[in-house]
């Protein structure tokens, strides 16, 4: 009698990054089951696409593969593997065609994600994936199974290979918590420290700046801090600044406050005009005009524009040059990282010299990584989840190779 034996394989949290390895495994003939501890997989993929579904970027390769720190090979083998094209390609087999908005980012047609989740789920099923919910993975038990915790009490699961897709710690109402991080290192995995990544920061506004201007957008400004400078929006908090533009500088910020406990950032509030052109504009204006109006009509600000020139110097410069170089450079004194809890993404995770060229993990042979909860980070645009889909699908196929040469 033929003995037929399917290989079981484990995946261990099911956004992205886990559900698109489910999908490699489960295509290529695997026994693969889906244990995560939500109720319901991909919860952050549904919140990503509740104001548009960013899915990836549409600019040339090599400049999107840079936009990732620190700089992975193996990360940027994975994409190159599955590059933006191949995510498009398929979001259309799952009849989620996508478009390319005006700043060069991809959205799928239907904007929000619970289609394309939807029908993906639906594939996974079709494939013969396993979803186990309210099921939390807490480490290994000394036989090397999956130890699991869930409603029915502890259990394990013996799996012949593992792929952890865990997630960072932002927004941990949506599963990911970063609860992992004690359990690997407890094996001696390096792990960075698991820090806001596209996140604000405070700034210490004046009590009435806070109460009038809490929630206004900074729109088509310019925010700058050392030689790096992006052109976007930013939203005034009651406690400091967020936004498009400041997340797009968020690595470097927040390693200035890491370094020295503060960051000055200048925000250059109209951009698109030179400094000079901006002097003869004000000193253009009528005399009997009021500041505010001058600043307004002249300088063209918008009042929470003008609220943070006051903000940065109390006594506006007289000369319209001076003034006009403020506008151009409005200090910001940053001095502290809006909490993880409330951050895009995260940076830090398992650190690249943790694992072999298949994302296995070194100490523990047939356990594979994906997602965000390595140590790589990105700024918004579609790249988080690139990477981690791409990263999935990579970790993945490590797998079967690995499963393959035994
Ligand atoms: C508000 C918001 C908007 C975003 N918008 C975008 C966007 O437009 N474009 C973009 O590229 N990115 C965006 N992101 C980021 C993107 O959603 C994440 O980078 C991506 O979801 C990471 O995928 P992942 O699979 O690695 O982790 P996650 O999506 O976090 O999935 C990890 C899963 O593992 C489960 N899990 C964790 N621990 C355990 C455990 N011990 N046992 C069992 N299960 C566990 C979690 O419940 C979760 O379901 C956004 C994020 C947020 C918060």
């Amino acid at each position: 009698m033929t003995r037929l034996s399917v290989r079981n394989v484990a995946v261990v949290g099911g956004g992205p990054a886990g559900l698109a390895a489910a999908e490699i495994l489960a295509e290529a003939g695997l026994a693969v089951t889906v244990i995560e501890r939500m109720p319901s997989p991909a919860r952050k993929l549904l919140i990503a696409g509740r104001g548009g579904l960013n899915l990836t970027h549409s600019e040339p390769l090599e400049r999107f593969l840079a936009r990732y720190a620190p700089p992975e090979r193996r990360l940027d083998a994975a994409i190159r593997d599955f590059p933006p094209q191949a995510l498009r390609d398929w979001c259309e087999g799952l009849g989620q065609p996508t478009f390319v908005g005006s700043s060069g980012r991809v959205f799928p047609e239907a904007f929000k994600a619970s289609p394309l989740l939807r029908a993906w789920l639906a594939r996974l099923d079709r494939l013969g994936v396993r979803l186990r919910t309210r099921t939390r993975w807490t480490g290994w038990d000394a036989g090397g199974a999956l130890a699991l915790s869930g409603e029915d009490g502890p259990a394990t699961l013996q799996a012949d290979a593992t792929v952890l897709a865990l997630g960072g710690a932002s927004w941990p109402r949506l599963g990911s918590d970063g609860a992992w991080v004690p359990v690997l290192e407890a094996e001696g995995i390096a792990v960075s420290p698991l820090r806001p990544a596209n996140a604000g920061f405070t700034a210490a506004w004046s009590p009435v700046f806070a109460e009038r201007f809490a929630g206004a957008p900074l729109k088509r400004i310019a925010l700058s801090l050392g030689s790096g400078t992006v052109r976007g929006e930013a939203v005034i908090t009651r406690d400091g600044i967020e936004g498009g533009a400041v997340y797009a500088l968020s690595r470097p910020i927040r390693e200035a406050i890491e370094a020295g406990g503060e960051a000055v950032v200048r925000l250059d509030l109209r951009p698109d005009l030179d400094a000079a052109a901006l002097a003869r504009r004000l000193a253009g204006a009528r005399p009997k005009e009021s500041r505010a109006t001058v600043l307004r009509k002249a300088a063209g600000l918008s009042p929470p524009a003008a609220g943070l020139l006051r903000e940065a110097a109390r006594d506006l410069p007289a000369d319209p040059a001076s003034l006009a170089a403020l506008v151009k450079a409005v200090p910001l004194r940053l001095t502290g990282l809006r909490p993880i809890e409330r951050a895009i993404s995260s940076a830090g995770g398992v650190t690249a010299g943790a694992l072999d060229d298949r994302f296995m993990l070194r100490t523990r042979p047939g356990t594979f990584l994906a997602g965000e909860m390595l140590d790589w980070e990105a700024p918004t645009g579609g790249y988080l989840l690139q990477a981690s889909f791409a990263g999935g699908r990579a970790a993945a196929k490590g797998a079967l190779a690995w499963l393959g040469e035994r």
